[in-house]
């Protein structure tokens, strides 16, 4: 059983307990869980590390906080897919293009050296470094 922080739609917080992390997805997608304080289903974790009723409890926090980060890289991932333009290894030139104004501004992503990402660095370009996942649809 793990232990989470919830909180509602009007940030007041609260906890219950689940047997998994993904048993708390399926009843707060069902709307299963209200907040004992407005009657709100809008649930979600609050942001704190889930504390775990039993022994092992380090490994068991270890691997929710491994699959909680796998779920956030899926999710980036999806986001900068649907939102921002492919450009491959042309990654740097179009970044710089787009720094310097040859081009309207874009979200682009793709791939770029470790020598191209500190050149992009070093002329002040803006970008993210995300560790991205091998693709793998589960
Ligand atoms: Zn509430």
């Amino acid at each position: 059983m793990i232990l989470f922080n919830l909180k509602c739609a009007k940030d007041h917080q609260f906890e219950g307990w689940f047997r998994d992390g993904d048993a708390f997805d399926a009843q707060a997608a069902a709307k299963k869980i209200n907040c004992p304080i407005c009657g709100s289903r809008r649930i979600t974790k609050a942001l704190m590390a889930p504390r775990i009723g039993k022994h092992g409890a380090k490994e068991a926090k270890q691997t929710e906080i491994q699959a909680a980060v796998l779920r956030e890289l899926k999710e980036l991932r999806k986001k900068v897919e649907s939102n921002c333009d492919y450009v491959g290894d042309k990654f740097a030139e179009e970044a710089r293009r787009i720094h310097y104004g040859e081009v309207d501004p874009r979200g682009i992503y793709g791939e770029a050296s470790d020598e191209e990402a500190s050149a992009l660095t070093e002329e002040g370009v803006e970008f993210a470094q995300i560790p991205w996942l091998p693709r793998q649809d589960s």
